[in-house]
């Protein structure tokens, strides 16, 4: 099913993201997570794409292992910057083959020292957006960034290099993780004013690693709220205790944007199906889910 029509239902559509291994060795320990997360009847599953390509094979195999051995939709994500064309259009035929009807078309993060391989083709994600939609018969999803994307210091040009994502035929949009939900809401009235009125899911990350949320968040340039800087302050240094704050602040989180009338919530779960159990245990009846 496409994912762009599960997200236009009325109810709560909530998805998990997971990652690849990132070695053949980790395969079945990915494919044992992916499992336990599908016992909790995701609305879809979201598979990353290694930087750089480095994981192509394996985003298609987990991907496709979640849409035909577990029966639930599956969304690829595909990140062009290091790719040629050829490369990009091999990937489509295997993700096609693999019976992948959802993907998410990325840009992907430059090289750490910023040089590119020769002879790549793409700059943006809107020109691999633009190719698979010309190929046809893919549901497209895009990144939006509530807090401006890390590289574009004006938020205004961002919106609008949003736009011209949309504008290239993107069905769907899913978040960066926020902290603070009403820079969400700040976000998505914009975006609307922009002309921007595609399904948003919003990416809630559930920290449970101090050292981990400050890479990402410097990296990624998410703002940590003052709130949150004060469990991460307590319980930095208790994983215990780190684990059952940042999930207690997620699920506030969700709490307030379901109240709020957001439809798509997607669980960054880094492969943790006790996190993802935890906050769905919480919520059965916010999701309007009590038979599951
Ligand atoms: P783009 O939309 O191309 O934007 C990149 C930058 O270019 C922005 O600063 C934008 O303002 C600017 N820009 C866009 N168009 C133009 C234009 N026409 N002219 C000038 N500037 C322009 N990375 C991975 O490698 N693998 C993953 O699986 C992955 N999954 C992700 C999932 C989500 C939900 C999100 C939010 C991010 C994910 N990323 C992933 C990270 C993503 O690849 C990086 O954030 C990357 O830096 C930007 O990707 P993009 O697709 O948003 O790029």
């Amino acid at each position: 099913m496409f994912i762009s029509e599960m997200l236009r239902d009325d109810k709560v559509t909530v998805s998990f993201e997971v990652f690849p291994p990132k070695v053949e060795s980790s395969f079945d320990t990915v494919k044992a997570a992916v499992t336990e997360l599908n016992k909790l009847h995701p609305d879809y599953m979201s598979v990353t794409y290694g930087a750089g390509g480095s994981t192509s094979k394996k985003t298609t195999d987990i991907a496709s292992y979640i849409q035909k051995d577990l029966g639930t939709n599956a969304l690829a994500h595909l990140s062009c910057i290091s790719s040629t064309r050829e490369q990009i259009e091999k990937q489509l035929n295997d993700m096609r083959s693999a019976g992948i009807d959802n993907i998410l078309a990325l840009r992907g993060d430059m090289p750490e020292d910023g040089v590119l391989p020769g002879g790549m083709e793409y700059h943006y994600a809107w020109q691999l957006v633009e190719d698979i939609k010309k190929k046809g018969g893919f549901c497209v999803g895009a990144a939006c960034y509530p807090e401006g994307h890390v590289e574009c210091l004006n938020k205004t040009k961002d919106l609008d290099y949003l736009k011209q994502k949309v504008d290239c035929g993107c069905d769907f949009l899913v978040t960066q993780m926020f902290f603070d939900n009403n820079v969400l809401y700040t976000f998505l009235y914009n975006a609307l004013k922009a002309g921007i009125d595609l399904p948003v899911t919003a990416g809630i990350m559930p920290v449970t690693n101090s050292r981990q949320i400050s890479r990402i968040c410097s990296l990624s340039g998410t703002s940590l709220t003052p709130k949150f800087r004060s469990i991460l302050d307590k319980f930095g240094d208790n994983p215990a205790a780190l684990k059952q704050a940042g999930i207690a602040y997620a699920v506030d989180q969700i709490v307030d944007m379901v109240s709020n009338g957001i439809k798509g919530i997607h669980i960054y779960t880094m492969n943790k199906p006790d996190v993802a159990q935890s906050i769905l245990n919480s919520l059965s009846s916010v999701f309007g889910r009590d038979d599951n």
